[in-house]
């Protein structure tokens, strides 16, 4: 029994022409690099950095970079730098010391990703690594071998994880100071309600005095009612099952209940509440889901009337480019620089962090921009801190 080597294949040699093929490989190997999706390059230095030429660039480099292999230079790739990130310990970030040292031979390789911004003006990442070229007979460092990868796909999807990673984490944070939050607006009311009709039906009470309790019982369970209703009503939102029910909808109508709604809260706080001259009744009836469509309306005048110590609100609608387009505008505390990509997140509320306490959930813009939303409209507002703020929506054009 013989050995589990195989001499005849060991022994066995290819024809000359085929071997020198083989042995002349750089050409399979720049292939290979580039089915890989690399763009190979070699970088000869020039006299000062920033003089260098490449050769034997990849053709892929004219769509990584959008230029031809002939046209690249150093000097047109350092213009194109926008940052370096290197992924090697020791190799410094800053182009012109990061090339100085490559040449003084104190480094040797590296591997960086690079942003670039590109001959058509997109920026896009790369990963750049490669290796010292030599000179044989004085050892010193001629240039650079390499490889360049673009990695733009990668360094999205990372920026979308950290995006997402992000909101997690706030939306995480906002749900435990609804929590913390929840249990004070909830408690508040109820315990008016259980204080005071324990009160009710204690014996001696004046009329007058029950008539007063009655009031504070029947706000304080409209107010728990309220928040009751928003908390399921974003939580059906949230799970998609919230459906339009559309039909004619008179909106001069819905104004006037709106503006009944708050009449009373804003007097109380002798502030001004007006809405707009109407149109005339047929021009305004459309159709649209008129339930979700009044409670947008109601949370951002709520809101005004809440948020404005004197001055006025004033509401109104009219017809814009084929849409109709509403407004709500107060004289109001206005909303702070820090606070306003936030204020449509649910739970968010500026004042949490502030001393002054306010009614509410942090829901009713949340609540608000989804139904506009689904309404097929968009929302939007402007405000300056401690001047005030307007509020604007518009829902397509129906009648
Ligand atoms: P809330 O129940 O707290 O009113 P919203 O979702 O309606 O919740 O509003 C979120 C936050 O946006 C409020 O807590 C407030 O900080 C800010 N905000 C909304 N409307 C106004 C306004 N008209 N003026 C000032 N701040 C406002």
């Amino acid at each position: 029994m013989g050995t589990s080597t195989t001499p005849e294949i060991l022994s066995y040699h290819f024809p000359k022409e085929v071997e020198e093929q083989i042995n002349n490989s750089s050409g399979y190997l720049f292939q290979t690099i580039e089915n890989a999706d690399g763009v190979p390059y070699q970088l000869i230095f020039g006299k000062e950095i920033g003089e260098g030429y490449f050769q034997n660039v990849g053709e892929g480099i004219k769509y990584l970079l959008g230029i031809n292999p002939k046209e690249l230079t150093e000097q047109y790739f350092h213009q194109m730098i926008q940052e370096i990130f290197p992924l090697t310990e020791g190799i410094p970030a800053d182009k012109e010391e990061w090339r100085h040292q490559i040449k003084e031979g104190k480094i040797s390789r590296y591997k960086a990703e690079i942003l670039v911004k590109t001959s058509d003006g997109s920026k896009k990442w790369i990963k750049d690594t490669s290796i010292a070229i030599f000179d044989n007979k004085t050892g010193k460092v001629i240039g650079l071998s390499g490889i360049m990868f673009d990695i733009s796909k990668q360094r999205n999807i990372l920026r979308q994880l950290k995006t997402a990673r992000e909101r997690a984490t706030e939306s995480d944070r906002l749900k435990t100071a609804f929590l913390n939050n929840l249990s004070h607006e909830i408690r508040t009311p109820l315990n008016a309600i259980v204080g005071f009709t324990t009160l009710l039906g204690e014996p001696g009470s004046e009329n007058k005095n029950k008539m007063d309790f009655m009031e504070i019982i029947t706000h304080s369970s409209d107010h728990l009612l309220e928040i009751v209703d928003d908390i399921v009503e974003i939580s059906k939102i949230e799970t998609k099952i919230v459906r339009l029910i559309c039909k004619e909808t008179n909106l001069n109508e819905m104004v006037q209940r709106v503006y009944n709604r708050f009449r009373d809260a804003a007097a109380e706080k002798n502030i001004e509440l007006k809405y707009e001259d109407l149109m005339k009744d047929e021009q305004v009836i459309i159709i649209t889901d008129g339930y979700k469509l009044f409670q947008s309306l109601t949370n951002l005048v709520g809101n005004a009337v809440k948020f404005t110590k004197e001055g006025s609100v004033e509401f109104g609608f009219h017809v814009k480019d084929e849409k109709i387009q509403f407004f709500v505008c107060d004289t109001g505390i206005g909303i702070g620089k820090e606070h306003k990509p936030h204020i449509f997140n649910p739970f968010y509320q500026a004042e949490s962090s502030s001393t002054q306490r306010y009614d509410g959930t942090g829901l009713g813009l949340s609540i608000a921009k989804a139904y506009i939303e689904l309404l097929g409209g968009q929302i939007w507002f402007s405000s300056e801190a401690g001047i005030g703020s307007i509020f604007c929506f518009s829902i397509p054009d129906t009648r």
